[in-house]
C-alpha cells in the first residue's frame, strides 16, 4: 500500500488516530437512554464552545445543509448575502434556489466585507436576514465579525446567520454576546473530524421567526431540532460514528484548554506567515483580515503550483491546496487547522522549501 498522504489542505483536514478509533465504536439505539446521555454530555461542552445558553444541534449533513436550512427557516422578506469568496458567493445562489428574495453585497475575492457597507445596505430597508461567512476558506479572508454583528444589531428585524466552518474553535466566537442568530460549523475543517456532520445553534429570536416562516420542510426544520434536543435527541437517526468522534474531539479540546487551543492556532499560523515572507511570497488577503486557521498565498513568484504539489506528494507524502476555483494556479492555500503542532507545521514548511527549490 502506498504511504498515507497527509492533508494540509483547508478541508478536509487530517484526522487523528484517536478520532478514527472513536468512529468505530459499536452502534447504539438513537432513542435509548445511552444516546440521550451521550448527547447531554457533549451538549454542555458544545454550549461552552459556542459561548451560548441556546441549544446546540447535530445535523447529519455537511455544513451546506444548515446553510440552506437557515435560509429556509428564517427568511420571510429578503436576505442580504455578504459575498467575498466561493462559499459566501454560493450562499446567494442557494438563497435564490430556495425561492427567497435575496440581494448581494459583493466585494472582490480576497477583500473583507466592510461593516459600513453592510449598514448602508440594511438602511435601504426590506431585509430580515444577513448571511456572513466568518472565515472565507477559499481566499483566506477573516471578516470583522464583531463589527458586522454590531451593525446588524442596530436593525431589530434582521437576523444574523454566521458560517464558522473553518474558524470555529480556533478563536473565541461568543454567539450570545455578539447577538448571532445562527452559528454553524461543519466537521471536516477546524474540528478535524471526517466530513458528514454539521453543528449549529439558534437564538430565541430566530426560533420565533421560524414559527412564522412557511414551508420549512421537515429534515432541516429548526423547530424539530429544538423539540428533539429538549429530550436529548435528534429529529432523525443521527450519524452516530461522527457523534462518538465529536465526543472524543471535545475531550481533546477541553483537555488542551480553550485559550491554549486559540493560542496554538495563532502561533502555527504565524509560522506559516513567516515562511511566506521568507520565501518572497505575498498574502492574498490584506493585513488585519487574514485567517488564522489557513493561509492563502498569492503566487507572485509564478511557480508551477501543480508540479510543486506533485513533488511534495511524491517525496514527502503531503499535500497543500493549489487554489480554489478561479484562483487555481494564482494562489495556494496551507491549513493549520485541527490537531497540527509546531512540529507538524515545521516539518511541512521544510518540505515546502525542499520541493520549491526544484521549481
Ligand atoms: C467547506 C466550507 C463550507 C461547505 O462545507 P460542506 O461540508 O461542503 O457543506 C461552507 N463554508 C465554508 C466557509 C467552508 O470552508
Amino acid at each position: 500500500m502506498s504511504p498515507h498522504t497527509k492533508l494540509y489542505i483547508p478541508g478536509p483536514v487530517e484526522v487523528s488516530e484517536k478520532t478514527l478509533r472513536a468512529l468505530s465504536q459499536p452502534m447504539i439505539a438513537h432513542r435509548s437512554s445511552r444516546f440521550r446521555e451521550l448527547y447531554a454530555a457533549i451538549h454542555v461542552k458544545l454550549q461552552a464552545l459556542f459561548e451560548t445558553e441556546q441549544p446546540v444541534f447535530l445535523s447529519t449533513s455537511s455544513a451546506w445543509g444548515v446553510m440552506e436550512a437557515s435560509i429556509r427557516n428564517l427568511v420571510n422578506k429578503k436576505v442580504l448575502n455578504c459575498m467575498c469568496g466561493a462559499f459566501s458567493d454560493k450562499w446567494f445562489d442557494v438563497s435564490k434556489r430556495c425561492g427567497k428574495e435575496a440581494e448581494s453585497l459583493q466585494v472582490e475575492w480576497g477583500q473583507p466585507i466592510r461593516p459600513q457597507d453592510v449598514e448602508a445596505k440594511l438602511r435601504e430597508g426590506g431585509f430580515d436576514a444577513v448571511t456572513l461567512v466568518h472565515n472565507e476558506t477559499s481566499c483566506g479572508v477573516k471578516n470583522p465579525l464583531q463589527e458586522i454583528a454590531a451593525v446588524v444589531r442596530k436593525f431589530p428585524e434582521v437576523l444574523l446567520i454566521v458560517d464558522t466552518v473553518s474558524s470555529f474553535s480556533t478563536e473565541s466566537i461568543p454567539m450570545d454576546e455578539l447577538g448571532i442568530d445562527v452559528l454553524l460549523t461543519g466537521s471536516q475543517k477546524a474540528l478535524a473530524l471526517p466530513p458528514g456532520l454539521a453543528i449549529f445553534s439558534v437564538s430565541q429570536r430566530a426560533f420565533e421567526r421560524a414559527v412564522s416562516v412557511p414551508a420549512r420542510g421537515y429534515y432541516f426544520d429548526f423547530l424539530e431540532f429544538k423539540n428533539n434536543q429538549s429530550r436529548n435527541m435528534t429529529p432523525t437517526t443521527p450519524t452516530l460514528p461522527h457523534i462518538y468522534a465529536l465526543q472524543s474531539k471535545l475531550e481533546d479540546i477541553f483537555n488542551e484548554g480553550l485559550e491554549k487551543r486559540y493560542a496554538r492556532h495563532r502561533h502555527l499560523n504565524s509560522l506559516v506567515h513567516d515562511w511566506v515572507r521568507h520565501n518572497g511570497f505575498e498574502f492574498f488577503a490584506p493585513e488585519g483580515y487574514r485567517s488564522i486557521s489557513l493561509t492563502c498565498v498569492t503566487n507572485n513568484r509564478k511557480v508551477d503550483i501543480t508540479a510543486w504539489i506533485e513533488r511534495l506528494r511524491e517525496k514527502h507524502h503531503m499535500v497543500i491546496d493549489g487554489g480554489y476555483g478561479k484562483l487555481k494556479g494564482k494562489t495556494f492555500r496551507i491549513s493549520n487547522m485541527g490537531d497540527e503542532t509546531e512540529e507538524s507545521i515545521t516539518r511541512m514548511l521544510m518540505a515546502l522549501s525542499d520541493t520549491l527549490k526544484a521549481a
